[in-house]
C-alpha cells in the first residue's frame, strides 16, 4: 500500500518539502507520497492523533507548531533539550525528532571540517537558532548568540555548555572580527523583504565563513554583502534544508536519501 508522509504547519503552502521528498521517493522507486497539510495551532493534537489513526507514516512539523508538538508525542532527548521537534516517525509509538541542527552541522562540517574550537556567531534565538546552537555547542564550538530580543539569546546561552550572548548593536563589530563563522538564523532577508540584512560588508573579513540559513531567496542580501567583502566561503540555506530533510527521510524509510536529487528539486523550485 502507498505510504503517506507530509508536512504540517500554518501557513504551509510555500513549503519545498513536498517537492524535495517526492523527488526522492521517485528516484528510489518507493511507493510513497508527501503532502502539505495546513494545521492551525489549536488543532495540532487532533492532527497528530488523526495522522496516527489514518496510518500516515511520517510527518515534518514546521512554524508555528514545532514547540507545541512536543506535548503530543514521545520525543528524543535532543529535541526535548532544543524545545522543538520537526519530524515525527509513526512506524511504532509516534516519536519526535529534531533534524534542523543536524542539517546545519553537516553543512558546516562540509565547509570548514572540524567544528571544535571554532568561534561561531549566531544571529537569532528562535527555533532554528536553538537547534543549531545546541549541535554546535555539543560539537565543541564556542558559540556567541545575538538576538533582537536580548532576553531570549541570554536564556539560550545559559542553557548551553560554552556559549555567551551579546547585543545586536555595537558589540557586533569586535565579535565578528574574532569569529570564524557567522550564521544568520533569523528570518531577516527572507522573501518578500529581500533587501534586509543585519550585517553589512564593512563588518566582515575574507576568512569569515558566512552561512545564511534563509533559502528564499537563495542569495540573500547578507550573502551579497559577504561577496562584496571578499568572503571566501559563502553558504546558502538550501543545503541545510536538504540535509535536515534527508535526515527525516532516513528516519522514516531507513533508505539512504538521494541528496543530490533532493537538492536539485529544491533549487529548481526556488528558481521557478
Ligand atoms: P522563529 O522561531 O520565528 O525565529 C525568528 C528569529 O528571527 C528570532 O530570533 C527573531 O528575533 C528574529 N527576527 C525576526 N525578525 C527580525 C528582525 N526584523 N530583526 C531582527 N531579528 C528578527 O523562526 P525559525 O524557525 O528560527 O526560522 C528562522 C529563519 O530560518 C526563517 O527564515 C526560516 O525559513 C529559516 N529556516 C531555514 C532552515 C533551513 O533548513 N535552511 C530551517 C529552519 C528555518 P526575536 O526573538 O527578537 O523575535
Amino acid at each position: 500500500m502507498k505510504k503517506i508522509y507530509g508536512i504540517i504547519g500554518d501557513p504551509v503552502g510555500h513549503s519545498l518539502s513536498p517537492v524535495m521528498h517526492n523527488a526522492a521517493f521517485k528516484k528510489l522507486g518507493l511507493d510513497a507520497v508527501y503532502l502539505a497539510f495546513r494545521v492551525p495551532l489549536e488543532e495540532l493534537g487532533d492532527a497528530i492523533r488523526g495522522a496516527k489513526s489514518l496510518g500516515i507514516s511520517g510527518l515534518n512539523v514546521t512554524i508555528p507548531l514545532k514547540e507545541k508538538a512536543l506535548s503530543f508525542v514521545a520525543t528524543e532527548e535532543v529535541a526535548k533539550k532544543i524545545g522543538a521537534l520537526n519530524t515525527i516517525d509513526f512506524s511504532s509509538t509516534p516519536t519526535g525528532y529534531n533534524t534542523d541542527g543536524i542539517g546545519a552541522l553537516m553543512v558546516l562540517e562540509e565547509t570548514v571540517g572540524e567544528i571544535r574550537g571554532k568561534n561561531v556567531l549566531i544571529l537569532g534565538a528562535g527555533g532554528a537558532a536553538r537547534a543549531i546552537s545546541f549541535y554546535l555547542d555539543a560539537s565543541g564550538a564556542m558559540v556567541t548568540l545575538a538576538n533582537r530580543t536580548e532576553g531570549r539569546s541570554a536564556q539560550l546561552a545559559s542553557n548551553l555548555r560554552n556559549a555567551n550572548s551579546i547585543s545586536l548593536g555595537a558589540e557586533l563589530k569586535n565579535q565578528i572580527r574574532d569569529s570564524d563563522i557567522l550564521i544568520n538564523a533569523t528570518s531577516v532577508g527572507m522573501h518578500p523583504k529581500e533587501d534586509a540584512t543585519l550585517i553589512t560588508a564593512d563588518l566582515m573579513h575574507p576568512d569569515l565563513v558566512v552561512f545564511d540559513i534563509v533559502y528564499n531567496p537563495i542569495e540573500t542580501k547578507l550573502l551579497k554583502e559577504a561577496k562584496r567583502a571578499g568572503v571566501k566561503k559563502i553558504v546558502d540555506g538550501v543545503k541545510m534544508l536538504v540535509y535536515q530533510g534527508a535526515a527525516s527521510f532516513k528516519l522514516w524509510t531507513k533508505e539512504d536519501p538521494p541528496v543530490e536529487v533532493m537538492e536539485n528539486a529544491v533549487t529548481a523550485a526556488l528558481i521557478r
